[in-house]
């Protein structure tokens, strides 16, 4: 066993600690006052190959992996959870062209991508239920050697940011129910951003309704097999989105631990730093733990992915142990800092906010405790 980051891992997160320092830290109050996504960072992150972390050299991708990728998200949601949202949120949208696009889609999108000159989303959730999603509703009708799509898309981040969309459509209905998953272009029209929903935390990373009006879509365009769009969307879901969430949650938890020692440090009562009060060294042990037990879920979760063994039972539990302890940890903090730590100007509450929307996000935790259960108490499969 080991535990140590390599060489390289441990450079990236210096240098993807430098980049959010330098140039996402200046923007934070801005992103918070005006909810605008900041385009230019996003695409000053794609110019540093941050969008191919994943993908393989050949395909145009530094290939660095998934821990990897858990380290950058870890470092930009230290200082922006909201960034390190968006930036998760395109790594799904990469990998749907870079792991179940064809050639001609690869040789179309994948320089774009990972260049930041286009951006893609996942549009999975309807309003039809985001933890049932084969009661979605958006239909994908055979026309002209491609499909027609018509539905609308809840939920769904960097809504508005987004050139191009992985959609999950209904290829056939009922009895033989069919979802399969379309590479939709906004080129061939019929495809726009709805609205942009008002939400308590993640300023500056947009989340909102997709719309598909009679949108055409090449039948060239469909990612995988046809028929196997929830099974993909469900993978991507898992080794893109959940483990992204568990990233941000890391860099929350970070950000919070280190707000409140240094609060502890400098405030004084009584005469002495709070940091002398057994209280407050309770709660920063309580803080410290959580955060470890969560970086060994993260971490041994991207190992498995990196290592192509079966990932889904430690990435569902990563998910609501690391996004639960989030919100504990930033609690906690605020906590610390007594009245200071409900002040804007303190920038801790932020982060308890941003915590929030990790519950629901990729997969409500309720749906990662089923997933959890189900898979430890299924009979053993007969060899
Ligand atoms: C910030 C944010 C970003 C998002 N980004 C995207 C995106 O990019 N793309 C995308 O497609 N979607 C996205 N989503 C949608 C997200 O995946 C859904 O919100 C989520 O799947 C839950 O769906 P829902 O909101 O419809 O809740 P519902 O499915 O209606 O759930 C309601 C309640 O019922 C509980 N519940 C449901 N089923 C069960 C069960 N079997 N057992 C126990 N409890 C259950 C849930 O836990 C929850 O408490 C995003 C959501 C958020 C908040």
């Amino acid at each position: 066993m080991d535990f140590a980051f390599t060489n390289e891992q441990e450079l990236l997160r210096n240098a993807v600690r430098e980049l959010s320092e330098q140039y996402i830290a200046p923007r934070v109050n801005e992103m918070e006052e005006t909810d605008q996504v900041p385009l230019d960072l996003l695409k000053h992150m794609a110019a540093q190959g941050f969008l191919g972390v994943t993908v393989p050299p050949d395909l145009g991708g530094t290939g660095l992996g998934h821990v990897a990728r858990m380290i950058m998200l870890e470092e930009v949601a230290r200082v922006s959870p909201a960034l390190s949202m968006s930036l998760q949120c395109l790594h799904f949208g990469v990998a749907a062209i870079a792991e179940s696009g064809n050639q001609k889609l690869i040789d179309q999108y994948i320089k774009p991508l990972l260049q930041g000159e286009i951006f893609a989303a996942a549009g999975i959730t309807e309003a039809s239920g985001g933890s049932d999603p084969s009661a979605g509703t958006t239909t994908a009708l055979e026309k002209d050697n491609g499909f027609i799509l018509n539905g609308r898309k809840v939920f769904i981040t960097n809504s508005h940011i987004s050139d191009t969309a992985m959609i999950v459509a209904k290829t056939a209905d009922e009895p033989k129910k069919e979802f399969t998953a379309f590479w939709v272009d906004k080129k061939y029209g019929g495809f726009r951003p709805g609205r942009a929903e008002k939400k308590i935390g993640f300023h500056g990373c947009v989340t909102g309704e997709l719309i598909l009006e009679d949108c055409f879509v090449p039948a060239e365009n469909i990612l995988g097999a046809r028929g196997q769009g929830l099974a993909y969307a469900l993978k991507g879901i898992s080794d893109y989105g959940r483990t992204g969430i568990v990233g941000v949650a890391l860099g929350i938890m970070q950000a919070c631990l280190e707000k409140a020692i240094k609060f502890a440090g400098e405030r004084v009562l009584y005469g002495k730093p709070i940091s002398n009060l057994p209280s407050i060294h309770f709660k920063i042990a309580e803080m410290h733990a959580d955060l470890a037990a969560s970086r060994l879920l993260a971490y041994q979760a991207c190992w498995l992915l990196d290592n192509k063994q079966r990932a889904d039972l430690a990435i569902a539990t990563a998910k609501f142990y690391c996004t639960e302890a989030a919100l504990r940890v930033s609690r906690k903090a605020m906590d610390i800092m007594g009245g200071y730590g409900c002040m804007v100007e303190y920038g801790v509450e932020r982060y308890l906010r941003d915590a929030q929307l990790l519950v629901p996000a990729d997969g409500t935790n309720d749906i990662m405790r089923v997933v959890v259960g189900k898979t430890l108490t299924a009979p053993p499969k007969k060899k």
